[in-house]
């Protein structure tokens, strides 16, 4: 029997703040232990918080991304728990009255556009990390609280996704919503973007054959990719001998590839959510809702789809040029100087990205104008240079800094497409190739590519292989026999 999958997906992810949510202490990463702290995110008895308004904004903008209702006045939640990363034993969250709700992000699928509700999106604060002691002998561990008190936004999915092609999708289409909204930095190897899955499986027609099984622990894409195809894997064998799925939180192992039970439901804590006392209610007027509105540049799935409606570029294309916010700013920044899309397109897609492998940089880091861009795509276009051609140029650009026209006339790299500086050339093939003049003349027509390879070989790829075969052809169908 075919089971249904049935995935939800919770996201954490560390906002694009340089300060904690409620006190000042630094968010950079990597630092010693314990050295960004402070009264306040310690826990100390009388600290009082005090909201980061860009933390609070970045929440709102993510909200709005996620097509989400706003609670326009909200407040904040104590959630009551017990672990040494957490200072004050419990941790400020939403509850009761989250930041936004019943929004949704639409995600690619099978070339088609597929909805997920987000349930809902809200503010809270991070706990510290505990570091257990690997050696032989040790029995102590360990806690930092660098991370206590950073800002963190939880974002809650509907059980919408059927599949693990659709949970990946959902990750990487929401990771790049809060990369061009420049929420979070979304750096995985950082913790910065965090997941937890729930999954069941249930007949067809049924809705709750398996119980629901929560999975924590899931540090990478990666992760809840393995997680959830072993979830499927186990519970089917379970159903299909006749037993039940429990409804239980398990944890991923990510070394050994397993999921564990952690607690049943019976277990599951009562967090005992009070509103926080500590914090004021907050208002978001209409005037800093607009501008928050407007902060929210047009998301990666519209814009992919402009570039193929508006533009006329493939699928695959514009995919890539749409994957990261900078390169399709630098893309559409060129066609400000030259609208012509495809050409542009391909410029980009192939020279450009070449570069920024072999340099192993990002499109931030290029070093070449929009500007000039559009001129070496204009002189290709123009005929006046090659794409070989303009591969050298735009070598020496980033080398020189100098712009194509100039280095055109530098390196010598204008195209031969005159018929009498070609002549000679053609006449100096067809004489060194005796062989594939002969089988071009017997009939066999694709020999003329090891003449056409010839002539450009002497003009150093300068030519244009279009005139050159023309003029091939012309020859050698007019010679006698
Ligand atoms: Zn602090």
């Amino acid at each position: 029997m075919q089971f249904e999958t049935v995935i939800g997906l919770e996201t954490h992810a560390e906002l694009m703040t340089e300060s904690k949510l409620w006190c000042g202490c630094s968010t950079r990463f990597g630092e010693p232990a314990n050295t960004q702290t402070c009264p306040v995110c310690l826990g100390m008895p009388g600290s009082l918080p005090v909201m980061n308004k860009k933390a609070f904004e970045l929440a709102v903008k993510a909200a709005i991304a996620m097509n989400c209702r706003l609670n326009t006045e909200t407040f904040f939640d104590r959630k009551h728990y017990f672990y040494p990363d957490l200072p004050r034993n419990y941790q400020v969250s939403q509850n009761y009255c989250n930041l936004g709700v019943e929004g949704y992000i639409e995600i690619p699928v099978d070339g088609e556009i597929k909805k997920i509700g987000i349930w809902n999106v809200h503010l809270e604060e991070d706990a510290g990390k505990n570091m257990h002691v690997e050696y032989p002998g040790a029995n102590f561990s360990l806690v930092d609280l660098n991370r206590a008190g950073m800002p963190l936004l939880e974002i809650v999915s509907a059980p919408d996704m059927r599949s693990v092609g659709d949970a990946e999708s959902f990750m990487q289409t929401l990771r790049r919503i809060l990369l061009y909204s420049e929420v979070s930095d979304c750096r995985m190897q950082e913790g910065s973007l965090r997941f937890e899955a729930s999954i069941s499986l249930n007949k067809p027609g049924e809705t709750l054959t398996g119980g629901r099984v929560e999975i924590k622990n899931l540090n990478s894409m990666k992760a809840v990719k393995a997680c959830l195809e072993y979830e499927i894997e186990r519970q089917t064998k379970l159903l299909k001998g006749g037993q039940t799925v429990e409804r239980e939180t398990r944890l991923w192992d990510e070394i050994k590839g397993v999921s564990r039970r952690m607690r049943s439901k019976e277990e599951a804590h009562d967090y005992r959510y009070v509103p926080e006392p500590d914090l004021v209610k907050y208002r978001i007027d209409s005037g800093w809702l607009e501008q928050l509105q407007a902060d929210v540049p047009e998301l990666p799935v519209k814009r992919r789809a402009r570039f193929i409606k508006e533009l006329g570029l493939n699928e695959y294309d514009a995919s890539v040029l749409t994957d990261e916010k900078a390169l399709a700013d630098y893309y559409e920044g060129v066609l400000e100087y030259h609208h012509s899309p495809k050409k542009v397109a391909n410029c980009i897609m192939n020279e450009v990205r070449a570069i920024l492998n072999e340099k192993k940089i990002d499109i931030a880091q290029f070093s070449v104008s929009c500007k000039d861009i559009a001129a070496l795509v204009e002189t290709e276009e123009n005929g006046r240079i090659t794409d070989l051609g303009a591969r050298d140029v735009l070598g020496e650009m980033v080398n020189t800094g100098k712009d194509p026209e100039t280095l055109v006339e530098e390196l010598g790299l204008e195209s031969i497409n005159d018929t009498d500086d070609l002549e000679p050339l053609i006449k100096e093939a067809i004489e060194a190739m005796p062989k594939a003049v002969e089988d071009y003349r017997a009939g066999k027509k694709k020999a003329i590519g090891a003449l056409l390879g010839q002539v450009m070989r002497l003009t150093k790829g300068q030519a244009d292989a279009k005139t050159v075969k023309g003029l091939l052809e012309e020859r050698l169908d007019s010679m006698g026999d």
